[in-house]
């Protein structure tokens, strides 16, 4: 294929929670065969480690950067496989799906597990992690998701923080979905690991994930790791000895996540990418509800990352149909998570713009013909 070819690549949109629409440049940046052990390679690692402890807003006195092999999920796994001490207890704050998943991650490993469980719709309260904390001393550790992508719902990482740190606990953030696009302060929420990845708001292709660990957490971790692969303490080792991954690297997304970063930066940080993804979301939101969508969470609780719609209670709509007219326009949105509601998601973040969002809303009134269903016909479900 030539480079023309590539140049004048149209692909569609995605609307989705990741892997998202990426810039040519971090496409391009993918046209490189290096060796694992490349002094250039090297380097971009080293470089990319210290832009992930510059978003997380620490410093390498106090963090470090971890990068692993495998989608999210696979860091989240990491993590939990390796800090949880044999004789350690996990609490899951959960509101969603992404949520349950961290408990089942943890419950396959056999660490005692308990949950908190919160309704989709809901923020956790931080006193209600509080009280469970002091009900059972047992609890070494606390995860919670960031943003859950379940609903787009933004949960309170700093107030939650506080109350464990001051129980002297440690906490997992899974901010796969927000690390990036929304701001947090790690020192300051006190959170020990942090786990995202590179095809999210970083807007980088898939291949891994990473972690941004609290040192002094981190170093009290030798030997506990349940996994060869996963083992995040023999990862951070690898890299501070020589720089390099301990396994092989998927060395092409790396190069395009370096490139991502740079985008990042140059776009003007984590403040910057959030206003991009807030008027995509403020654009997307307006246009949908003149339609007559109703969106499932109340605006107050409703991140500017992924919103999840309700079905519209039309006898001639079918999510199938809709997905299908919007795709053959050259938009992909995502089906629903929500357990107790018929929801599809629609995703603001990637390389788009609020005039692609445009061009979204003019495509879902084009489907709506389509199927039949007249817009501010119906009532939401
Ligand atoms: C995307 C996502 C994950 C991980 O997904 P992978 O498919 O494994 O990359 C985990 N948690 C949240 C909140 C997510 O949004």
């Amino acid at each position: 294929m030539s480079d023309t070819r590539i140049r004048s690549w149209k692909d569609k949109i995605l609307f989705t929670p990741g892997p998202l629409t990426t810039s040519q440049a971090v496409k391009l940046a993918m046209l490189r065969d290096l060796g694992s052990r490349d002094f250039e390679f090297i380097e971009s690692i080293k470089d990319i480690r210290r832009r992930l402890l510059q978003i997380g807003g620490v410093t390498p006195s106090e963090y470090t950067a971890i990068p692993m092999q495998g989608s999210g999920t696979f860091g989240l796994e990491a993590v939990v496989s390796s800090v949880m001490p044999a004789d350690g207890k996990l609490l899951v704050v959960r509101n969603g799906a992404y949520g349950k998943r961290l408990a089942q991650i943890a419950t396959v490993l056999k660490v005692p597990t308990v949950e908190l469980v919160v309704p989709e719709d809901k923020k956790p309260a931080a006193e209600d992690v509080a009280a469970t904390l002091d009900k059972d001393p047992g609890i070494t550790h606390v995860a919670m998701v960031h943003c859950e992508t379940t609903t787009g719902l933004i949960n309170p990482v700093l107030a939650v923080g506080e109350v464990i740190a001051k129980r002297s606990r440690q906490f997992i953030v899974d901010a796969m979905s927000s690390f990036g696009a929304v701001p947090i302060d790690l020192a300051k929420a006190h959170v020990d690991y942090l786990v995202s990845s590179a095809n999210k708001c970083i807007e980088g292709v898939p291949g891994f994930s990473f972690v941004v660990a609290k040192l002094g957490s981190l170093k009290a971790t030798a030997g506990l790791a349940r996994s060869v692969s996963l083992d995040i303490y023999a990862q951070w080792r690898g890299l501070e000895e020589n720089g390099q991954f301990r396994f092989t690297p998927p060395t092409h997304s790396l190069l395009a996540f370096r490139q991502a970063l740079v985008e990042l930066e140059e776009e003007g940080g984590v403040e910057a990418r959030a206003a991009r993804y807030r008027a995509n979301y403020e654009t997307l939101v307006a246009g949908m509800r003149e339609m007559g969508f109703e969106e499932y969470l109340s605006p107050h609780d409703q991140g500017y990352i992924i919103t999840s719609f309700r079905f519209p209670a039309h006898p001639r709509f079918s999510f199938e149909r809709f997905y299908k007219a919007l795709n053959e326009r050259g938009y992909v949105i995502y089906p629903g998570k929500v357990s107790d509601a018929d929801c599809f998601r629609i995703g603001s973040i990637g390389r788009i713009f609020p005039n692609d969002v445009r061009d979204l809303l003019g495509a879902i009134r084009e489907a709506l013909a389509e199927l039949g269903v007249e817009p501010r016909t119906w009532q939401a479900q």
